[in-house]
């Protein structure tokens, strides 16, 4: 599915280093986490992207003393967080973009946050961009995570092989998808890691790895994001 591209630019063991880093700071699987030589990007659980850059400045920080400021290295800063503004590319269609748009609406729907996401049709003011690929593989949509300096992830990729996918589940594609992009990982794989105090077991979260119908927020992802952003 990926491209088996060698990955000449990183040494293999340096790639085993970064990839062991990013096992342990994200409780993701090493075994879940894929080097796409041709992005020079990291893809943990086949959706959430970290770029190669981005995790060598996240093990250099992981390197200094532990605590809230190493957690902070994966939110997204007071500059930013109140105004996410989302650019959905023309490629996107119609019934994604509603999705998009769907998914703006649910997070700025969550009370007791200061996170506030927008739509922008000035690509050139856009935090994030909202765009398509092909790929014949199992991921409807992808992510990036914040960065080291505080911006928010900065693109959201959707699957067109995904197209016929029902609007419920689009719906709760694109607004887990933009969980990632400000800073939430798999309440499946990594409770605890970055937000001590969130439900361990919470099988509805819009942060569980699979794709279901649209319910809402579970309690749990309330707690999260009004932990992390605090009003
Ligand atoms: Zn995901």
């Amino acid at each position: 599915m990926k491209e088996e591209v060698a990955p000449a630019a990183i040494q293999k063991e340096e790639l085993a280093k970064l990839t062991d880093f990013l096992a342990t700071s994200t409780g993701v699987k090493a075994d879940n986490i894929v080097f796409d030589a041709a992005h020079k990007t990291f893809v943990l659980d086949g959706d959430v992207l970290i770029t190669e850059t981005d995790a060598r400045e996240r093990m250099a920080a992981g390197q200094a003393p532990q605590g809230e400021h190493w957690r902070g290295n994966y939110l997204v800063s007071n500059t930013y967080v109140t105004n996410i503004d989302y650019f959905i590319e023309s490629s996107v269609s119609s019934a994604w973009r509603t999705a998009t748009r769907q998914g703006i609406a649910n997070w700025n729907a969550v009370n007791g946050t200061r996170l506030f996401l927008r739509e922008t049709t000035t690509r050139s003011q856009a935090d994030v961009i909202v765009n398509t690929s092909y790929a014949d593989a199992n991921w409807i949509a992808q992510a990036y995570l914040p960065y080291s300096n505080g911006r928010p992830g900065n693109t959201v990729t959707i699957n067109t092989k995904y197209n016929s996918l029902d609007a419920s589940r689009k719906q709760f594609a694109m607004t887990h998808e933009m969980g990632h992009i400000h800073g939430l990982l798999h309440t499946n794989q990594t409770q605890g890691v970055f937000i001590p105090g969130t439900p361990s077991s919470d099988p509805n979260s819009v942060m569980n790895a699979s794709v279901l119908a649209w319910q809402g927020f579970t309690a749990g992802d309330i707690l999260a994001t009004q932990i992390i952003y605090p009003e």
